[in-house]
């Protein structure tokens, strides 16, 4: 029965924006404030985290995250990577290496950026973070347990999302090619991206990611992503039953395996 707590729903920019006096960005609404996109999920005792977004120590205190056994990658845009050097508390209280896994485009990019993440220049742990990077291009299983990549399109960028058992991830995604689609069926539930109202060229508008959703047909659904362009409770009262929008430290949990 795995289980997942969204640590950040917001787009990019996080919510609210910086120097925005729009009605979203001042709304009183806590499910408004919204850090950049990444969540946990927790299955058979070991925490997957997905993504390292900007807020990811303030997100740790937040929802009393204090062991990560593997970190996920989907992409390497900012937003998703920006907490990657937060990973080294990680390392400093577990006394040991952490493995982190990422599609070729992604490893790539990580390597380049956070060189230092991967050699090993201390003899103690805390002083940066000592990962160890695994290229994915298949279904693996870290801890005995399946993971399956989903890979979808952000643009002309190639994103991971991942199944576990019956629960999947996809965040980033404007097009979900058929071979993924089919890896997305038979959920109970299925989070999924979208941005605002408007169409985006690299997003999925909350029109689109209905659509996707509503041929999906998982029990239910959670939209992350969004932009200042739609309140919690716009967005919520234009969704069908079985589709909510997700909101910081909310969690989730399968009826299923
Ligand atoms: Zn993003
Ligand atoms: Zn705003
Ligand atoms: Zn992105």
């Amino acid at each position: 029965m795995p289980e997942l707590t969204f640590l950040g729903t917001g787009t990019s920019n996080g919510i609210p924006i910086i120097g925005c006096r729009c009605p979203v960005c001042t709304s009183p609404d806590p499910r408004d404030r919204r850090a950049r996109t990444s969540a946990v999920v927790r299955d058979r005792g070991r925490a997957y985290l997905l993504d390292t977004a900007t807020e990811l120590r303030l997100q740790a205190i937040a929802t009393g995250l204090d062991r990560v056994d593997a970190v996920l990658m989907t992409h390497a845009h900012a937003d998703h990577t920006g907490g990657f050097d937060d990973l080294r508390r990680f390392n400093e209280l577990q006394k040991e290496h952490i493995p982190v896994y990422a599609d070729a485009t992604t490893a790539g990019m990580l390597r380049e950026r956070y060189a230092y993440a991967f050699t090993d220049l201390y003899p103690f742990y805390g002083g940066k973070p000592d990962l160890i990077l695994h290229e994915i291009a298949g279904p693996f299983s870290p801890f005995g347990r399946e993971v399956v990549p989903i890979p979808v399109r952000h643009g002309r960028m190639p994103v991971t999302g991942y199944r576990f058992g019956d629960l999947a991830y996809v965040t980033d995604a404007k097009e979900i090619p058929p071979g993924s689609l089919e890896l997305l069926r038979g959920l109970d539930i299925l989070v999924l991206n979208a941005l605002r109202e408007r169409p985006h060229p690299t997003h999925l508008s909350l029109a689109e990611a209905v659509a996707i959703i509503e041929d999906l047909r998982p029990r239910q659904a959670y939209l992350v992503h969004l932009s200042h362009e739609l309140s919690h409770a716009a967005a919520t009262a234009q969704l069908p039953p079985g589709i909510a929008v997700a909101y910081d430290g909310l969690t989730v949990r399968t009826r299923g395996d």
